[in-house]
C-alpha cells in the first residue's frame, strides 16, 4: 500500500488533520508511490507554536554548538546518498546521476553553514566619539519558513535550512506536494542529527498550507522558490503581513554561441543544459542564439545531440533524460511546441507524441528543437520548463546581447566563445544575475548567492552563503560608553 506521509512537528511524526490527500506518482510509470496530506492551518499553527517554544533556548545555544547537528547531518547525508537519490528519481523523474549531483549541492550548503561562528560575526568601531564604542551584532529573527518547488526536492530546502538554523532560527519547510517523499527521507535524517524539538519541522501541503504560513503572525520570514506567478503572489502577501521575503521565480535562459566557440564542446554542454533534468531546471538553456557563421555547424550538431539522447526511467542504465513531472506538464509542453509552430518556427527535432517501450504510462517528452523562433512571439518569452530548445540567430554579438536583454526574466545568460574580450563584454552588459562563460548551467556554488534578477527574483537578499546569513539575521547596533569617572561631563 502507498505510504501515507506524516508531518514532522515538535520532534515527532504526526498525522495531518487534513481531510484531503493527494497521490504522489512516479512520473516514469504513473505508479502511486505515496499519499501526501494537504495540511490545514491548524497543522501550521501547531508547528509555529512548537517553533516559538524552542526558539528562546535555541538562540541562546552558542553558535559552535548549534552547528554540531549540521556536522552530523553531513555525515548522514553522505551515508544515505544512494537511498535519497533513488527516492528523488522515483518521485521527480530525473536520472540517478542528476539526483546524486543535486544532493551533493545540498551537502555543500550544509558544509558552508557549518562556518556560521565566523560568518555570523558582527563588526565594531572603537572611539567613534571620545570614549564611545559602537558594535553591530547579528541576531536571529525567530521562526522562519520555506516553500519549495518540485524540480530540486533534495537541494532547494538546503538553500535555506542550514543557514536558518545555524544562525539560531527555528525553521519550517513546506515541500512541494508533487515530490514530498525526498523531504520525508531528509527529515528522517534531520531527526537523527539531533536538533532539539521544534527547531526543524516540516508541514506537507498545498495552497492553503502556504497561505497559513504567509498569514501566521508568529513567522518572521518566508523563503520561496517556484514559478514567477507564485513568487510574485507570495512576495506581496508575505510582505503585506510584515515578513521578510525572498522569492525566486521562473526563467527563460538564453545562451549565445559565437562562431569562434569550440562547437563540439559547446553542443555537448548545451545539450546537457537544455535537455538535462528534462529541461526542468530554472537554469536550463532555453533559447540558443547563434551569431554569424555559428548557425550552421551548431544547428547540425545540436540536432544530432537531441536525436541521440537516451530517454527513459532514471534508474535504468544508460538513461540520460527522464520524464517530465506530470501528465499536465507533458500536455502543456506539447501545446507550447504547437504554439511555436503556429508562430512560424520550424521543428527540427520533434519530441511530441513519443513513448518509452517499457514505460508506456510515463510522462515523456523527448528532446525538441525549434528553429527560427520569432523573438517577439509567445514561445520566445514563455518558460516552457521541458526539454525544448528554441534557436534564434543574430548577425553580431551586439544584436545577440540586445536579444538577451529584451527578456523580463534574468536568472541566467551564457556565452560560448574563445575570445576574452567578447566574454568580458557579455559579462558586463547582460541583464542576468547568474552568468556562464563556456558553462551551460551557471549554478553558483554554495559559497556564492544564487543571484536571479528581473522577474526571476523578488526581494533583495538571495539564497545561499552570506546572503542567507543576512536574510536570517537582524542587525543590532550598540553604542556604548564606560567612563572611569562618572563625575566628568560628557
Ligand atoms: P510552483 O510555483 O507551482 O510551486 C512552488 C511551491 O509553491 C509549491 O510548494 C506549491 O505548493 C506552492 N504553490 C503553488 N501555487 C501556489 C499558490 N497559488 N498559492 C500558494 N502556494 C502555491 O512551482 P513548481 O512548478 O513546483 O516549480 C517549477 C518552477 O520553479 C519553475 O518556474 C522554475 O523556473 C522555478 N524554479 C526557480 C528556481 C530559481 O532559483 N529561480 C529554482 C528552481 C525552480
Amino acid at each position: 500500500m502507498a505510504e501515507r506521509l506524516l508531518n514532522y512537528i515538535s520532534g515527532g511524526w504526526q498525522p495531518s488533520a487534513a481531510g484531503e490527500m493527494l497521490p504522489v506518482l512516479n512520473p516514469a510509470s504513473a505508479v502511486v508511490l505515496a499519499q501526501v496530506p494537504l495540511s490545514p492551518a491548524a497543522d501550521v499553527g501547531r508547528a509555529v507554536d512548537a517553533a516559538l517554544k524552542a526558539f528562546p533556548d535555541w538562540r541562546r545555544t552558542p553558535a559552535g554548538e548549534r552547528i554540531q547537528p549540521l556536522f552530523k547531518l553531513k555525515t548522514l547525508l553522505e551515508e544515505n546518498l544512494d537511498r535519497l537519490a533513488r527516492t528523488l528519481t522515483n518521485e521527480c523523474g530525473k536520472t540517478y546521476s542528476e539526483a546524486t549531483g543535486e544532493l551533493r549541492r545540498a551537502i555543500e550548503n550544509v558544509e558552508v553553514a557549518c562556518g556560521i561562528p565566523s560568518l555570523m560575526q558582527g563588526r565594531n568601531s572603537e572611539d567613534i566619539a571620545s570614549g564611545i564604542d559602537e558594535h553591530m551584532i547579528r541576531q536571529p529573527l525567530g521562526v522562519v519558513a520555506a516553500i519549495t518547488p518540485f524540480n530540486f526536492p533534495g537541494m532547494i530546502p538546503f538553500w535555506f535550512l542550514p543557514y536558518a538554523v545555524a544562525t539560531g532560527n527555528c525553521f519550517i519547510l513546506k515541500p512541494s506536494e508533487r515530490v514530498p517523499m525526498t523531504s520525508a527521507r531528509l527529515f528522517e535524517l534531520l531527526e537523527l542529527a539531533g536538533f532539539p524539538a521544534g527547531v526543524v519541522q516540516m508541514v506537507h501541503g498545498g495552497r492553503d498550507t502556504v497561505n497559513a504560513l504567509l498569514d501566521h503572525p508568529g513567522i518572521r520570514a518566508i523563503s520561496f522558490v517556484g514559478s514567477t506567478a507564485t513568487a510574485r503572489y507570495i512576495y506581496s502577501r508575505a510582505s503585506a503581513a510584515g515578513k521578510r521575503a525572498q522569492c525566486q521565480g521562473g526563467a527563460k535562459n538564453p545562451v549565445v554561441i559565437m562562431p569562434d566557440a569550440d562547437m563540439a564542446t559547446t553542443t555537448r554542454i548545451l545539450a546537457d543544459s537544455a535537455f538535462g533534468c528534462a529541461g526542468q531546471r530554472c537554469l536550463a538553456a532555453s533559447v540558443a542564439i547563434t551569431v554569424g557563421d555559428a548557425r550552421e555547424s551548431m544547428t547540425e550538431q545540436m540536432v544530432a545531440a537531441a536525436r541521440s539522447r537516451k530517454v527513459g526511467y532514471g534508474l535504468d542504465k544508460g538513461v540520460e533524460m527522464g520524464p517530465v513531472i506530470s501528465a499536465d506538464s507533458k500536455s502543456r509542453i506539447e501545446s507550447l511546441i504547437a504554439k511555436g509552430v503556429q508562430e512560424g518556427a520550424s521543428v527540427l527535432v520533434d519530441g511530441r507524441g513519443q513513448s518509452v517501450p517499457d514505460y508506456p504510462e510515463g510522462y515523456f517528452v523527448f528532446p525538441t528543437i525549434l528553429d527560427g523562433v520569432p523573438p517577439q512571439g509567445e514561445i520566445a518569452r514563455t518558460e516552457i520548463f521541458g526539454p525544448v530548445l528554441s534557436l534564434m540567430h543574430a548577425a553580431t554579438l551586439d544584436e545577440a546581447i540586445a536579444l538577451v536583454n529584451e527578456r523580463s526574466y534574468g536568472n541566467m545568460a551564457c556565452l560560448f566563445t574563445s575570445d576574452g574580450a567578447n566574454a568580458r563584454r557579455f559579462r558586463y552588459e547582460v541583464n542576468a544575475g547568474n552568468v556562464g562563460i563556456n558553462v551551460g548551467v551557471a549554478a553558483p556554488m554554495a559559497y556564492f548567492p544564487f543571484s536571479g534578477w528581473g522577474e526571476s527574483f523578488f526581494g533583495d537578499l538571495h539564497a545561499q552563503a552570506e546572503h542567507g546569513v543576512e536574510f536570517y539575521t537582524q542587525t543590532k547596533v550598540v553604542v556604548e560608553r564606560w567612563p572611569r569617572d562618572w563625575s566628568r561631563r560628557f
